[in-house]
Formats: structure tokens, sequence, C-alpha cells
């Protein structure tokens, strides 16, 4: 049930009533051993802040982290210390994410200086982690502007690794990079996992990135978990009018299906999180509201919030008029 709320005051001399962007409300999730659990959803509907709250690198407004059956509020500080090595996170943009003063061999060494443990055998394991990313350990004294992005983007998980963390948080991890180079990075995440057994939790606005490295998807709209399914589930059978839009909007390689399928189109910008649409949040833009149901249905929507429903199949939505849709 995490929530978080970052605080806006009023301004002007009448000091109007404060409030509150509800970036996070009540998302519940858990990830499990070995795992890549991806929160997909447009950008600004509160998956990073997801991530870092899941993390606690933020504070949270209420709700629960707990890691191996532990709850991260309750634990003193030297353990969430060595809690923090265990969880890692990579972000959008590996440039920004890394100090461009120094050398690589420095970056990727730095998180073990921090925890102080970075001893004799230092250096090779510097060198070790390198290899590990598929970057060439006699390059360690190079600079960060030396190496092309999807390099540098093996700079920040070789520097993630370091601590031999169980999870990873993965923020947007190949957005910033070419689509050719995208794969390479893909591939080496999906290896790393099955080397040291990582748990991931993937963050992406894009649903055909995380199609294949996902074992389950959630998808997020405006601070909210509106679907939860395994990957090829939620492709097959998406049953929340956003998911359905998002697999709607993927191209499909195929020009002969791309011609006959049908392609659901939303409208208009996310509502502002400080103020969201009563009921359904997704009301606004839902194609389903605006032409396949009755008055009493609408009147439904716009007044009665929809829960994260399990139907049945272990595929929950927060739909009142949810049903699957085969799209492909
Ligand atoms: Fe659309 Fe209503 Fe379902 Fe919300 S509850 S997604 S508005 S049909
Ligand atoms: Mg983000």
């Amino acid at each position: 049930n995490l929530v978080k709320h970052f605080p806006i005051r009023g301004g002007g001399i009448l000091r109007r009533a404060s409030g509150a962007v509800q970036a996070v409300s009540d998302v519940s999730f858990d990830i499990y051993d070995h795992e890549t659990l991806a929160l997909v959803g447009e950008s600004g509907c509160g998956k990073s802040t997801t991530a870092r709250v899941a993390l606690a690198l933020q504070p949270l407004t209420s709700g629960e982290v707990t890691y191996e059956g532990r709850s991260l509020g309750k634990m003193h500080n030297r353990e969430l210390q060595r809690l923090r090595r265990s969880m890692q996170i990579v972000f959008q943009d590996p440039y920004a994410s890394v100090d461009p003063r120094l050398p690589v061999n420095e970056i990727i060494a730095e998180p073990l200086r921090i925890h102080g443990m970075y001893n004799d055998g230092g250096r090779q394991q510097v060198r070790d982690l390198m290899k590990t990313v598929g970057l060439r350990p006699e390059h360690g004294n190079r600079y960060p502007h030396e190496f092309s992005g999807g390099q540098r983007q093996r700079i920040g998980i070789a520097r993630a690794l370091a601590l031999k963390p169980k999870v990873l948080v993965l923020d947007e991890p190949v957005s910033a990079l070419d689509v050719s180079i995208q794969a390479g990075v893909l591939n080496l995440l999906k290896d790393l996992q099955a080397e040291f057994g990582l748990s991931y939790l993937f963050v992406s606005h894009d649903l055909s990135v995380v199609r294949h490295v996902a074992d389950r998807i959630a998808v997020m709209y405006l601070g909210k978990i509106v679907e939860t399914a395994a990957a090829e589930d939620l492709f097959l059978n998406p049953t929340h009018p956003y998911t359905q839009a998002l697999i709607s909007a993927i191209p499909v390689p195929d020009p002969r299906k791309e011609r006959t399928r049908q392609r659901i189109v939303i409208t208009g910008d996310v509502p502002s999180p400080a103020n969201p649409p009563s009921g359904c949040r997704f009301r606004t833009r839902c194609p389903k509201y605006a032409n396949e149901i009755d008055d009493a249905g609408r009147k439904k929507c716009s007044t009665e919030e929809p829960a994260l429903v399990d139907r049945g199949q272990g595929h929950p939505t927060a739909c009142h008029f949810a049903e699957s849709l085969q799209l492909i």
C-alpha cells in the first residue's frame, strides 16, 4: 500500500489551500527471487517514484516495504545500510548517473569504497566487473565521454553490481539508447540475471521493451496499478482499456496484420496527479467510457473508484467493465 504525496503550497497573497501531488496512490506489488517485474506506463504516472520509495531512497507518505519478510521501516540504520547493498539502481541516462571527472575504474569502485569494501582485491574486482558487463578491463583508465551510450550504460550496470546486490531497479535502462543498441543491453541484463540470480524491478514507458524481459507486468496509470499479469498473458488477454490501448499502439512487423488489426486510440493528456478525476482515474481518456457503455455505466465509472480485482486467473484489473480483448 505504497503512498507518496509531494506537498504543494498555494502561492499568492491569499495563500490558497495547499494540496499534494499524489504521485503514488496505494500501490502494492511483490517481487520474487530471480524474477523480473516490469512497471509500465506513460511518463509522469509514478513508476520511478514507486521504484524509489520501494528502495527507501525517498521516504514514504504511508505504506510499508518488506524485504525477505522484514519491514524496512522497522530496521535500524546498520541493518538498513546492509540492505542498501542488496538493492541497487540503474538509471536511464548513463551519462548523468556517472561522475564525468572520474575514470571508469574509479566509477565502478566507488560503491565498494563507500561501503568500506575496497581492499587488496579491489582492482581485480573492478576488472572482473568490467569483463562481466562486456567492457575491456584495459579501458578502465578512460573517462566516460570516451565511451558510447551503450557502453556507458554497461558502466552503470557494473557499478550497480559491485556490491553483489540481489535486487536491481532498472529505471528506463535502455530508453536513452538507439534501438540498435537496446537489444545488446537487454540481453546482458538477462544473462546477468541468470548468472547472479538477480531480481529486477524494470521501469519502462515502453511495453514492447519489457515484453521480452519481464516475467510479470504491472501497468500504471496516474499513480495506480490498473492491471497486473504474466507478461505473455497481458499481451494475449489485456483486460483494462488502458492496457488494451497501449498494446494496440505497438507496431506489428507483418504488414498484412498491420492493416487489419484493431487499433485503440487514447486522446488527451494525462490529468494532473494533484487533481485526479473522480471515480476511475482513466475515465477522461477511456475509449470504452466514451464509446461503449451506457449512462448507468458511465455514472459508475465517474463515482466509484474501481478496485484492482482478480477475476480468477491471477490477472487483476481495476476496471468496472474489464473484458479481455483479442488484439493480435
Ligand atoms: Fe474505463 Fe470505466 Fe473501466 Fe475506468 S472503470 S477503465 S472509465 S470502463
Ligand atoms: Mg521516470
